[in-house]
């Protein structure tokens, strides 16, 4: 396997790294293919065909013999479903790649799922969450290698999320990307084709649902599952007081007599719950600006920033930071998907890319 970089244009910034096989083709028959690596969804796009797959990014292993049973949304049924010796894991929940043979076994099954042709080798470009090791990463160009890419490149995740949201970013003008996921939340200041600025949290999404879990444990003595409270965070949550209230009726388990319980639950209950995981989003944001060069800061006065990831969605969130920075915030039109889009239009700049790839001993990132 040998590492080659593109050449230094802002379009090929967007694209650090490739590996190659030494393999060669005279033609490329295969189609494509751009994965987001999620901490709560995998999502595959194929060039040519759009969005193929959205599965959540869980494996379901034996105990005992320690194979993996299942991945994706089968696995996904398990959780928490789970007889005794079958156990459901997110192997990429914190935003670091916590068992990378699960890993690299879900990739393999995700590419294969797509892959039409045995044949011909698709070339991958696959988005990971920042924060990931390079022992990470060299895990996830293992695997998307054996289970039979051509070439891998790795993108960096806010430069995906900007280029799905549409940001034209190889322009010297800066823009704020803030990616809300499930397991962490990813802030970059970006301009001509690169990260200037950025920082990773480990609190989004999932952080919500355990908020609400706790809530509902120390207000009504009652446990409820995290999916219960992911279902709670969808339909009623909220993070400001000026959005419209709703309520819903939630079911769990007595703490006191074990028995099943009822509750209405309103959303300004979860305003409670959730608002503390919030400030340290709009904390974490603030770092950045704080960290950003006076002239992109301007340009990001001037232009908004952008919010992407499922995160992202939560009530009120976007109008909360937009009280808190003074920024306009804009949440991307097709939100959790944009980072797939991003890739799927990264894509398209990969005939370019092969035209320069000369060979580069810099340690990547
Ligand atoms: P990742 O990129 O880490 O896989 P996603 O961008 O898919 O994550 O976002 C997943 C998170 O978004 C989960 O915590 C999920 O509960 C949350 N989410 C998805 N839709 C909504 C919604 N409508 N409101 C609030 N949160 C949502
Ligand atoms: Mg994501």
């Amino acid at each position: 396997m040998s590492i080659i970089a593109p050449k230094n244009s802002a379009i090929m910034d967007t694209i650090p790294l490739v590996y190659e096989r030494n393999e060669h083709y005279l033609f490329n028959f295969s189609q494509d293919i751009g994965i987001d690596l999620g901490t709560a969804t995998v999502l595959v796009y194929v060039q040519g065909r759009g969005i193929v797959l959205r599965e959540p990014s869980v494996v379901a292993s034996d105990k005992t013999s320690g194979k993996m049973v299942a991945f994706g949304e089968e696995a996904r049924r398990m959780l928490g479903r789970t007889p005794g010796n079958i156990v459901a894991v997110r192997p990429l929940s914190d935003g670091v790649i916590s068992d990378y043979q699960m890993t690299e076994k879900m990739l393999k099954y995700f590419i294969r799922k797509v892959s039409k042709s045995l044949i011909f080798k698709p070339r991958i470009i696959i988005c990971v969450p920042s924060g990931v090791t390079e022992v990470e990463e060299r895990a996830v160009v293992d695997a998307a290698l054996q289970a039979g890419a051509r070439k891998v490149y790795l993108i960096e995740e806010p430069i995906a999320a900007a280029i799905g949201a549409g940001i034209d970013i190889a322009k010297p003008y800066g823009n704020m990307v803030v990616d809300i996921g499930g397991g962490t939340t990813d802030i970059a200041v970006i301009s001509l084709g690169g990260i200037v600025v950025s920082s990773s949290i480990k609190i989004a999404g999932d952080k919500f649902d355990e908020n609400i879990v706790k809530y509902i444990r120390r207000k009504y003595n009652m446990a409820i599952g995290d999916r219960t409270a992911e279902e709670i965070k969808v339909q009623i949550g909220c993070v400001f007081s000026h959005e419209e209230r709703r309520e819903m009726d939630v079911r769990g388990r007595s703490l006191v007599s074990g028995l099943p319980k009822n509750v209405m639950m309103t959303s300004n209950e979860t305003i409670d719950a959730l608002s503390e995981t919030a400030q340290s989003i709009i904390e974490a944001v603030h770092s950045v600006l704080e960290r950003t060069p006076p002239e992109l800061v301007g340009d990001i006065g001037t232009n908004g920033m952008i919010l992407t990831g499922g995160g992202s969605l939560i009530r009120g969130l976007d109008k909360l930071l937009e009280r808190e920075t003074g920024i306009k915030v804009r949440i991307a039109d097709d939100a959790v998907s944009c980072v797939a889009l991003g890739t799927g239009k990264a894509l398209e700049s990969m005939d370019i890319l092969d035209e320069y790839n000369y060979r580069m001993d810099r340690k990547w990132q």
